[in-house]
Order: C-alpha cells, then structure tokens, then sequence
C-alpha cells in the first residue's frame, strides 16, 4: 500500500475521533507504521503518498491535495502526480530524501547521508516501524545525557555500525517502553523531535484541549493515530494561525538545500539517480517480477544492541567497535 487515503483528522478541532473508534470498534487493526497516517509536513489525514524508501513517512503530494491544512506539501503538478502515482502503486517511490539517501537527523533537523557504503553521517533507528534517523553523537546525547564518557563510547559503537534502538520507543518520564493493550501505556509521540509518554505519564501542560483562560494551546490529539496520541512537545511554539509548530523541518536535499546536497560525501551524482520517467521506462522493459530494490536503510547492519540497556546486555563488544559500555 503505497498511495493511502486517511480520513482527514483535521488538528484543531480533532473531529476524528469518532471516526477512529468506529473503525476499531470493528476489528480494523492498523498495519502501517502509525506515522504513515498522516502527513510528515502538517500531521494532517488525507490522500497521501507513501515514501517506500524505509522513512516511513507520507506527503500530501498536490497543492489541492493539502489545501485544508494549509500544508506545504510536494507541491506536484498533476503530471507529476500521475507519475509518482504510479510508481507508489508498485511501491516504489521514494522522496527525496531516500532518493538521495540523505537523511535529517531527527534530534537536530540537520540533513546527513545515510548511504551507508560511503561515509555515513546518520543512521537509522533499527526498529520496524520508526524510520528515524540520527548522527551518532545526537542519539548518544538523549540516551546518556548524565554520563559523558558512556555517551562518547556509545556514539563510536553507533558510528562504528552497531544497530540502537532511539529515544522514542521509551517514555521519557518512566523510561518503560509501550504496551498497546494498556490504555495508560500507550504512548503519546511528538512529530518534531523523539521524545514521547505513556498516556498516564503526560505532563499537564501538554494538553488535550486548549486553555483560553491560561493561554495555553492544546499540544495533544487523542484519534489521529490509532492506539497513540499524537503530540508536540513543549520544545515547540505552536503557531495560532497553524495549530502546530512552523513546519519548517522538513528538508529535501535538492531543491530547498542544495548546500547540504553538495556536501554529502560519495553522494551518487544527480544523473545517477533515476528520475520517475526513467523509473518507468525501466519498469515497462523488465521482468515484472523482478522489482528493483527499495533504498537502503540503515537495517540490516551488524547485530543489534539495546541502546537503553544497561552495560550487563552490552555482552558482546562488535568488531570496530569501542566494546564495553562501563560506568
Ligand atoms: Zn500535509
Ligand atoms: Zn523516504
Ligand atoms: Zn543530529
Ligand atoms: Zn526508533
Ligand atoms: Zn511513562
Ligand atoms: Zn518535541
């Protein structure tokens, strides 16, 4: 599934709510990561396209398409529209960022490469349904912020390849991960940055509903996503006018930052890389069955570690790597 349509959440009023229940209450479980559900510029439903390039994110691809949340989007003319239709159809359409394999770092929003056989600068959070990405350094600065000496090993493991799980699959408060089946233990994930909560560990000021009274803006939607709520974090001002943070952290690497392209280390030059229409010709001239591979991602690597674990599951030190994680 690569073309989705989502019921249109709408942020500020949240009217989907109902919708959401229904669909649940008939058994209809949520297969797509839960991010797939809306789009990755203005956390709106809609008709979507779906990058199959393992970032596990959707844009509204037309002006109309994004028209009722004011949303950026791809801004695709219609034929551009019809083209990447219909390699998202076959599941093989990549933004740009997969195309390129150039990936924003999901800490600090700056754009690295990702190709991971020539000099990677961010790496891939290994778990199924995340899609994040992150320099080494960032993530080892969220999972060890009391402890410098652990966080510099942990940053040359990461570097070195080992495999880490990122900072949105704990709560942030409790630091015990998500059980879907418990109400209170599902957890509630900012769209701008990897922190996130248990239901029952929300703080208060991040909001269900907006207090007029306080001046406090609603920060928390409950049914957009299914079995989560979907949040910002206080680390972000939400903008009246949007009912969400600016939504200006989504960088491609070509068109809206052609510096961070061009500094991308043994980055594949840009006629290397197939554009939809060469895309196409190919697939018309080869084998149906013979697909061509969807981007690299950081998965698959070397063997996993738990980067929340203590140092006891730190037991075998990968080759290249710094080895043990001490206190
Ligand atoms: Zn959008
Ligand atoms: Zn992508
Ligand atoms: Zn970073
Ligand atoms: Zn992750
Ligand atoms: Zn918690
Ligand atoms: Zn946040």
């Amino acid at each position: 599934m690569a073309v989705i349509k989502v019921r249109v959440s709408k942020l500020r009023k949240a009217k989907s709510v109902e919708d959401s229940r229904h669909k649940r209450a008939n058994g209809e479980a949520p297969v797509e990561p839960q991010q797939r559900e809306v789009c990755a510029f203005c956390d709106d439903g809609g008709d979507l396209i779906c990058c199959d390039g393992g970032c596990l994110r959707s844009f509204h691809p037309t002006k109309g398409h994004g028209e009722r949340s004011m949303c950026t989007t791809l801004g695709l003319n219609e034929a551009k529209w019809q083209k990447h239709k219909a390699l998202a159809e076959k599941g093989l359409y990549l933004c740009e960022n997969c195309k390129h394999k150039q990936h924003q770092c999901f800490a600090c929003g700056l754009l690295g490469s990702s190709n991971l056989t020539a000099g990677p600068e961010v790496f891939q959070c290994k778990e199924q349904k995340c899609g994040h990405f992150y320099h080494p350094g960032c993530v080892a600065k969220i999972l060890y912020p009391d402890n410098k000496a652990k966080a510099t090993c942990f940053e040359h493991c990461v570097a070195g390849g080992l495999e880490f799980s990122c900072p949105v699959h704990k709560c942030k408060r409790c630091k015990e991960a998500e059980n879907k089946h418990d109400k209170e233990m599902q957890f509630a994930v900012c769209r701008r940055c990897p922190t996130v909560y248990h239901r029952k560990c929300l703080p208060r000021d991040i909001s269900l509903v907006e207090d007029e009274e306080e001046a406090t803006p609603q920060r928390a939607w409950d049914g957009i996503l299914p079995d989560q709520i979907l949040i910002y974090c206080r680390k972000h001002e939400i903008q009246e006018e949007l009912g969400t943070p600016k939504r200006d952290h989504i960088v491609f690497p070509d068109a809206r930052n052609p510096d961070a392209a061009e500094r991308h280390r043994g980055a594949p030059h840009g006629h290397d890389i197939p554009d939809e229409d060469e895309l196409l010709d190919r697939l018309a001239s080869c084998n149906p069955s013979q697909s061509p591979q969807p981007a690299e991602t950081g998965r698959g690597r070397v063997k996993p570690i738990d980067s929340f674990a203590p140092k006891h599951l730190f037991l075998r030190p990968q080759p290249g790597s710094c080895g043990w994680l001490d206190d």
